[in-house]
């Protein structure tokens, strides 16, 4: 159906529900705020880039390197901490706490995340570097934008686009450092010795790098992260955001008009400083909005503003709403502080730090040795020819130790009972054996366990002891059949 001109905005259809991007070609600033950025940028991208190739002794039968995702031998390796898959719940309770320390961090410092640390926001801010780097800052940017295509715009970009390429593929090989020996794989990627999916890898983290992080940039935290929207639920007026103070800013002009008629005018000068420093393009004096990442450098632009025009700081600030109601009434400032240690916020850290401490009592506790139990139940049971019953079992016999340990499985709770294994004839059946255990390994054993005639079906347990000065134990209980039954 076609609207004719007359009817009202509301009745016709759009022209388009897409928007094009806009290209955001933001500002250099200097300020505190950016250098926190700095900071933060310098350090989280010098831990992804070099982890990898820290080494640490562990003894000569684990790997030296100081993290490692032993896909092959099954373990995460961090520092001092290894662990096994039968401790996933570890890794497990590592998530739950960087899921409420995002929490902590939102209720806290609102979007902090989203602002400085999320890998979107780092490697973004690397890219509008190289940017600013190669093409200039943004008043060049714009211009170069808008020139054709010469040959030497074609340079500009090639070269450009090649940077963006070699950090896409320093990124993804980082990666794929941290599933392997890194100098070994380091040296057979370049050989082309490495496994297929390690190009593969590469070649998917480098796409996905450049793309997200060299073009997409401020369109993922808008369009494609749910986190902000998971954020806005958990902020309430209580939470600190950056914040345009519209009662001291407002009305705007500019700064002839404001020293022309002072009193008609706010402190908001309109330069629009504060919106072209923005890496994600916004003008936050319209309110808060989803693609503002608080990052902050609108604060130090503002400020830096003001301090030229001999105004006060904080025209734009970190503030919550609760004390721009209170401000704009004319009431005195609040300390930032107040949002940040409030019940809501000491709850979820308290919340955080106990399962943290849970973790850290959990590794501190746990041994080095682990016993696990399968009984053969087809058949249950089988009847010797001297009248005895034998039940069969497999073992595992763990040793998390970095050296070969010998241990001794014993059977605890059935009277009279032996036991052999697939390693030991039936002539020397015993209530308790040795085994050898490698460094770092699991070690299976056939385990048959013979009970008197007349043993009625019942619990017992194995039990598994570490013959060192450890003395480490464990025990799991399991079911004797017999044809007698329960
Ligand atoms: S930087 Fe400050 S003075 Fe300039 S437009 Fe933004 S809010 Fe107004
Ligand atoms: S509005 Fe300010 S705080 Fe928000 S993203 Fe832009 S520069 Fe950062």
């Amino acid at each position: 159906m076609r609207h004719t001109a007359s009817e009202p905005d509301f009745q016709r259809e759009p022209e388009s529900y897409y928007e094009a991007r806009k290209a955001v070609h933001n500002k250099r600033i200097d300020g505190n705020f950016r250098r926190f950025k700095w900071a933060v940028m310098i350090v989280t991208l010098a831990i992804y880039y070099i982890t990898p190739w820290i080494r640490w002794d562990r003894g000569e039968y684990a790997p030296d390197q100081a993290v490692l995702v032993d896909l092959a031998g099954r373990r995460f390796y961090m520092f001092d901490i290894e662990i096994w898959p039968h401790e996933f719940y570890f890794v497990a309770g590592l998530l739950i706490m960087a899921g409420i320390g995002l929490f902590v961090v939102t209720s806290a410092v609102g979007r902090a995340w989203c602002g400085y640390a999320c890998p979107q926001t780092v490697w973004t801010d690397l890219f509008q570097h190289i940017d600013r780097f190669v093409d200039g800052d943004r008043n060049a940017r714009m211009r170069l934008d808008r020139a054709p295509w010469t040959l030497g715009k074609v340079a500009r970009r090639g070269f450009k686009w090649a940077i963006y390429l070699l950090i896409g593929l320093v990124t993804g090989g980082a990666w794929i450092l941290y599933f392997a020996d890194a100098p070994t794989l380091f040296a057979d990627f370049f050989s082309g010795e490495a496994a297929p999916v390690a190009y593969i890898t590469v070649a998917i983290l480098t796409l996905t790098t450049v793309t997200l992080g060299g073009f997409m940039r401020e369109q993922v935290c808008i369009y494609m992260c749910p986190w902000p929207r998971i954020q806005t639920a958990m902020m309430d007026e209580h939470s600190l955001m950056v914040t345009y103070k519209d009662w001291r800013g407002e009305k705007r002009g500019s700064l002839k008009k404001a020293r022309k008629q002072p009193e008609k005018y706010g402190d908001c000068i309109d330069c629009t400083e504060c919106v072209q420093v923005c890496p994600t393009g916004i003008d936050i004096r319209e309110g808060p909005q989803i693609g503002c990442i608080t990052c902050a450098l609108c604060i130090d632009a503002c400020d830096r503003v003001m301090a030229d025009i001999g105004r006060p700081r904080g025209l734009i600030d970190y503030a919550t709403l609760d004390d721009c109601e209170r401000e704009a009434k004319g009431e005195p400032a609040r300390s930032p502080w107040k949002a940040v240690f409030r019940p809501r916020t000491m709850i979820y850290f308290g919340i955080w730090a106990a399962i943290g401490l849970a973790l850290l009592f959990a590794l501190g506790t746990r041994t080095r040795t682990d016993l696990s139990v399968a009984a053969d139940r087809n058949p249950p049971f089988m009847l010797m020819s001297d009248g005895a019953v034998r039940n069969s079992f497999t073992l595992k016999l763990r040793n998390m130790e970095s050296r070969p340990r010998e241990m001794e499985i014993a059977i605890e709770g059935l009277p009279g009972a032996v036991l052999w294994t697939d390693m030991i004839d039936r002539s020397q059946a015993a209530a308790s054996q040795r085994v050898t255990v490698n460094a770092d390994q699991v070690r299976e054993v056939r385990a048959y366990v013979a009970a008197p005639r007349g043993t009625q079906q019942q619990e017992f347990a194995f039990s598994l002891t570490a013959l060192d000065e450890k003395a480490e134990s464990d025990l799991v209980e399991t079911r004797f059949d017999t044809p007698e039954g329960p």
